[in-house]
């Protein structure tokens, strides 16, 4: 664990480094505050987050009474901690059989190796899984899903260049059938130009629910933590069609844009259940508020 949070921190190095010289000086002044604004927005933590975040900032160091740099550094800890907090929330399986849990996510997110991530820990926590390969357009799309089921020896539905709906029913059904705990949809990421992502996104949504009534239990959405704002307006964008239940981010192994987790909790507070730090099967944590603001300004 303490290993993963060592890694956590120098992936977000690129991210605090800029943020941190701001408290090397000697005097709290505007000129710290305008230069930690600049850092602010240069790390994606976007316009409302990093006002919040200012303005937040200069009431804590009011009521410290505070006279030292190093003393905002901790002080803004604590803001960013508060801010993110709503965002910490575990995933929690319920028992229906199964829970079913649809997964989107552009290509190149990191959604098939964060389902890979996902069906491992869920798991170890003792839950049997079954996968769906509902990215029916991607010709790899199944085969690296098959080969993340293999590694966990989990079940994998799929259907040879199969409707992305039928094969979302079918695994459902036999999720119901077999008594599985948890049935995973990889969904696709892009379609070819002439379909519509969303439409298709929604279908499998209807479709699931047909196959169980309660179904989806959870609606994911994978994002690169890499992409900064670009990834807010995913979250926005799929939220507004699908209505999403949690986050993953990924790749916060080594990002200058970090401070998008606070433009999200600003913007669209989704919880996020885990973050991605980096491309192996345990590479998968659970996301702590307080934590992740310590390694950002370590
Ligand atoms: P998909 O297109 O969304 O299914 O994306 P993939 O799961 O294929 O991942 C795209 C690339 O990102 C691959 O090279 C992965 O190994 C890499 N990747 C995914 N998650 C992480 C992460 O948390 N950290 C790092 N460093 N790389 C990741």
């Amino acid at each position: 664990r303490q290993g993963w949070l060592d890694r956590l921190k120098a992936g977000l190095r690129k991210t605090g480094s800029s943020i941190t010289t701001v408290f090397t000086g000697t005097r709290i002044d505007d000129e710290l505050y305008e230069e930690l604004e600049t850092a602010l927005l240069m790390a994606d933590t976007g316009v409302k987050a990093t006002e919040h975040l200012l303005q937040d900032l200069k009431r804590r160091v009011k009521e410290a009474k505070a006279t030292d740099p190093s003393q905002v550094k901790t002080l803004l800890t604590d803001a960013i901690t508060d801010l993110l907090q709503p965002l910490q929330k575990p995933l929690a399986i319920g028992d229906h059989q199964p829970t079913v849990i649809m997964v989107a996510g552009v290509n190149g997110a990191g959604k098939t190796t964060s389902i890979g991530k996902l069906t491992k820990h869920l798991a170890d926590e003792g839950l049997s899984v079954l996968l769906a390969a509902a990215d029916t357009f991607r010709a790899a799309a199944k085969e690296q899903l098959a080969v993340w089921a293999d590694r966990n020896t989990v079940e994998i539905v799929s259907q040879q260049g199969g409707d992305p709906a039928a094969v979302s029913f079918d695994a459902v059904s036999a999720g119901r059938a077999r008594g599985r705990d948890v049935v995973l949809v990889d969904t696709a990421g892009r379609l070819p130009t002439q379909t519509h992502l969303m439409e298709e996104l929604k279908k499998i949504k209807r479709v699931v629910q047909k196959a169980d009534g309660t179904a989806p239990h959870e609606v994911l959405l994978v994002i690169d933590g890499n992409t900064g704002q670009n990834a807010l307006a995913q979250v926005k964008a799929f939220d507004d069609t699908l209505g999403l239940t949690g986050l993953i981010v990924t790749k916060l192994d080594g990002t200058a844009k970090g401070g998008v987790l606070c433009a999200i909790a600003r913007e669209k507070p989704i919880p996020v259940y885990f973050i991605g730090v980096g491309e192996k099967l345990e590479d998968l944590e659970t996301f702590n508020a307080r934590e992740f603001a310590q390694a950002l300004l370590s």
